[in-house]
Formats: C-alpha cells, structure tokens, sequence
C-alpha cells in the first residue's frame, strides 16, 4: 500500500509550521513500517482503535490544535490538524474519537468557565483523554431541535431523563458532551422564541451509575463503537454546564464548520488508501494476454476521474481550514467546508466502490479491508450530517435559494 498521493503539497497554503508538522506525522507513520498494516487489520477484526495511535496523535500537538497554549495546547491550528488526520486516514487509520473530542474542545473554548478550562483542555492536549459528544435521538437526528431528552433544575443542578442513541465512543470517552432540553417545545412555541433557545450542553461522566448504556449493533466506525444511552434522573452539577442555560446551539454551531473540515480531510485521505490499493493490484493483475488490468482505459480512467476529483476536494479543505484559521467569517468558510465535505465523502464512497470494482472477487475477500472499510466510507455522505442538508446549505448561502424545511 502507497498511502498518501503526492500530487498537491500545496505550497501557497503552507507556512513553515504546516510543512513541519505534515514532516513529523509522515515520519512518524514511516516509522510504524509494516505495523500499519497490522493496526488496520486489527481494527477490521477487534474494532479497537490503537491507543498507542492515539497517544501518538497527542504528542505530535494533534489533539491541543486547537487549544491556546495558556492551556496546554499546541495552538497550531485546523490546517495542521486536518494535514495531519488526512495523512493517517490514508493509510486507512481515521480517527472518529479526535473530531468528537475537538467539537466538544471548541465548545469549552467557546463556553466553558475558567475552571472547566482549567480542568479539561491540558488533558485532551495529551491525547489522553477523549470525549464523545451525544445529541441525536432516535426521533431527533438531522433535526436536532426535535430533541426530548429533559434537563430539569434541581438544588445545585439539573436531572437529566430520556435517551440518546447512535452515540460513538462512550466506552473510550472521559467526558461526554450531552446536548439536552432545558425549555420544552411546548413552551417555545408558546413564547414564540426561536427554534434554536432551550437546549444547554452539559458535562457527564460515562461511568455514572445513572446512565444505562446499551451497544449498538452498528457498521461504518472500525475502530468505535456506537450506544444507546439512558439518562435516569442523572444529575449533573451547575460547574458541568457548559455555557449559558438555553443556549447550547449558539455554541454548537460555532463548531460546525471544523467538523465538516476534519471530516472532509478523513474522506481525502480515505481516497488514498483505496485509490492506491486498486493502483497497485491493478499494475500486478493479468487477465487477458500480458498486460495488468491497469492498462485498460476502463479501469484506469474512473481511477484518473476519482483522483482528480479527490484533488478538487483536498484543495477545498485546505482553503477552508486555511481561512478558518485566519478567523474568516463563518458564513464564508462554512461554504467552502460544506463543499468540501459533500465532495469529498461522495469521492470516497466511489473510489471503495471502485477499488472493489478493479479487485473483482478479491475486493469481498475480508482480508483485503477494501469490503471491510466500505461502510466506512458510505458512513461519510450520512454523519454526522447528511450530503442533502450540506447541500441544503450551499444552496441557501452560496446560491441565495429559499430554505425548503
Ligand atoms: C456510525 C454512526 C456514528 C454516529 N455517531 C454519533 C455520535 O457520536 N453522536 C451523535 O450525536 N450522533 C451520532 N450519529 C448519528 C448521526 O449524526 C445521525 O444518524 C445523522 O445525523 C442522521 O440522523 P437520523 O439518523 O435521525 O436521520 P434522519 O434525520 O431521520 O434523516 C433521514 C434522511 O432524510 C434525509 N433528510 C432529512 N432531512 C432532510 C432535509 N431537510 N432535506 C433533505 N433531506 C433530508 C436525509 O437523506 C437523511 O439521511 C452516528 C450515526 C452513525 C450511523
């Protein structure tokens, strides 16, 4: 397996940091040699994340990008993470758990006190400690605002009863971020308050005796787990809300466009690792006379197709990670992030289509992941968000259409 494709090393984006930090990651997976092969294997049987990749993505500054280094974070910026998640992922080693636990670094940033600051951002800065964020519901995922579970005030806090489901990693997490309702729909509508009021973030413990948890049986996550969660009347004190009561969204959305980027940068690096297999066994494999598979047009053309539309998704994750990084306005980069996850998760789920295509009866051999990972692949034109509500977006801020929902 060749891993990452050389084509862009974008010049015009990097600054001497970016290109450092793509050097250290490149070193260190050089360094792992043939052990990447094993970890990957490992996770198409186990579903277990390495932890020594984890901690790995800790020291190289991965995990503190994001967090301003009063708090032990390495601050090196969205860019740098995203160079860096796109070159893990195209070895097939994409890491769920470090996009979770970055929306709900940027939300402690956003809203967080002092003292939860103080507390928590060090640690994820390490790569040691990780958070799950839960806000889908069975009858509440693309629309976030139908949403039931309760949170209601109790002396020094809030009780939190109803469920949560699809929610990844609980078993690998420290912290949970739990989106729960603080103001009932009903009352919303009463009051005629915007759709958006009434839901607050709070901090919960995933071993807490007050919350059931149940395994999902799920594809798509190799090396995580998905969970339903019951919340039965589990108090969370005051110091655990993060942010203002009522206003959980305003801060959630401020994490929105990192998420599609993180994401649009897994996908782009996932096209390599299922680019390159079909490039290799196509150069190897010989069906008619003595030329491979890789000589004819139908099969090296929708592979040429798949790369240049990879490179167009790569070059659009990099501008919008760039301009979030230069603090661009949000609208702004939340075009260009949106395009970039719409075009690169449909990118990846063709090329595993593909690589599957050019392997023919190999490509369903276990052994050869390419089945395994398809899931995966398919996963990202699904979550965290749909591609129609992503397309819903570039049609209401890029294109000035009106909202159909
Ligand atoms: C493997 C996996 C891991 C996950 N991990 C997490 C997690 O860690 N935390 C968490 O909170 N959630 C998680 N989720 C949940 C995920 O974010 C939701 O499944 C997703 O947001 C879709 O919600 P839904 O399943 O309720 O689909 P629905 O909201 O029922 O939507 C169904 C379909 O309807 C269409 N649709 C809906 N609205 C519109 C619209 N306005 N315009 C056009 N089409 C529309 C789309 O095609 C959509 O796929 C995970 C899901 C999976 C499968």
């Amino acid at each position: 397996m060749k891993g990452r494709s050389s084509a862009t090393t974008s010049a015009t984006f990097f600054t001497e940091e970016h290109i450092a930090i793509c050097e250290a990651v490149d070193g260190y997976l050089d360094h792992l040699g043939d052990r990447k092969e094993k970890m990957l294997m490992e996770l198409a049987t186990n579903h277990y994340y390495p932890d020594e990749l984890l901690e790995a993505m800790g020291e190289l500054g991965l995990y503190g990008a994001l967090i301003p280094e009063e708090y032990g974070g390495s601050n090196v910026g969205l860019l740098s993470m995203a160079l860096a998640m796109e070159r893990f992922a195209a070895y097939g080693l994409e890491n769920t758990l470090a996009l979770l636990t970055t929306m709900d670094t940027l939300a402690i940033i956003a809203g967080g006190t002092q003292e939860q600051k103080r507390e928590i951002l060090p640690k994820v800065a390490t790569g040691n400690y990780h958070m799950a964020f839960a806000i889908t519901e069975p009858g509440a995922g693309t629309n976030s605002f139908n949403m039931s579970l309760r949170a209601h005030k109790a002396e020094g806090g809030f009780r939190l009863r109803g469920e949560k489901a699809w929610i990844t990693g609980i078993d690998r997490a420290n912290r949970i971020l739990v989106v729960a309702r603080t103001t009932s729909r009903e009352e919303i509508k009463e009051k005629n308050l915007p759709k958006s009021f009434g839901l607050t973030l709070f901090l919960v413990d995933p071993k807490d005796p007050a919350l059931n948890k149940n395994k999902m049986n799920t594809a798509g996550i190799e090396g995580f787990s998905q969970f339903q969660l019951y919340f039965d009347d589990l108090f969370v004190p005051e110091s655990d809300v993060v942010g203002e009561v009522d206003q959980g969204a305003r801060i959630l959305f401020m994490a929105l466009n990192p998420e599609r980027i993180l994401g649009a940068s897994f996908s782009v690096g996932m096209c390599d690792y299922f680019i390159s297999k079909a490039v290799d066994y196509s150069k190897e494999r010989v069906v008619f006379g003595d030329r491979p598979i890789g000589s004819y047009q139908g099969v090296s053309h929708p592979l040429a197709k798949l790369r240049t539309t990879q490179e167009a998704a790569r070059l659009l994750f990099y501008e919008a990670a760039a301009l979030y990084d230069k603090g661009a306005p949000p609208q702004r980069v939340g075009t260009l992030a949106n395009m970039a996850k719409y075009l690169a998760s449909e990118t990846c789920f063709d090329a595993a289509d593909r690589a599957i295509q050019t392997f023919g009866g190999s490509g369903f051999v276990e052994e050869n992941l390419l089945i395994q990972f398809l899931a995966g692949a398919r996963l990202s034109k699904t979550a965290p968000i749909n591609n129609e509500m992503v397309l819903n977006f570039v049609a209401e801020h890029d294109l000035g259409l009106p909202r159909s929902y």
